[in-house]
């Protein structure tokens, strides 16, 4: 119908279901650009991956698993240091990742990732 939406939203759950393509964004930097598929598939952004782990699974049994919780605080947006800004709550950080900007990087066919770690 040569119709574009731009749904914006903390909830992946939700985006996974009317998207063909994800942007994901910290602090106002995308960290992770993909085909919705994919990005469920195989996310490769610590952020990314937080989320997901993030969106609530609706049965009695997934009450009992251990969500991963982020730590740290998070960067101010006003006056962000240099580096990866998700650097302060991210548990892959490497001093590496406080010293230069992180730009996107293609890690296959249509998938963009600001993470050279990517564990
Ligand atoms: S660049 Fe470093 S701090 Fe940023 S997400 Fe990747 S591993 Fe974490």
């Amino acid at each position: 119908m040569g119709l574009t939406y731009l749904f914006i939203t903390h909830d992946l759950s939700v985006v996974k279901h009317i998207s063909d393509e994800i942007m994901v964004m910290y602090l106002g930097k995308c960290v992770e650009k993909a085909p919705a598929e994919e990005i469920f598939r195989n996310p490769v952004h610590p952020y990314t991956k937080a989320l997901l782990a993030a969106i609530p699974i609706p049965s009695i049994e997934s009450c009992h698993k251990r969500r991963t919780l982020l730590q740290g605080e998070v960067t101010s947006p006003i006056n962000p240091k240099l580096g990866c800004r998700f650097a302060a709550r991210c548990p892959l950080a490497k001093e590496s990742c406080r010293t230069g900007e992180m730009p996107l990087v293609e890690v296959s066919p249509g998938h963009f990732s600001a993470c050279p770690v990517q564990g």
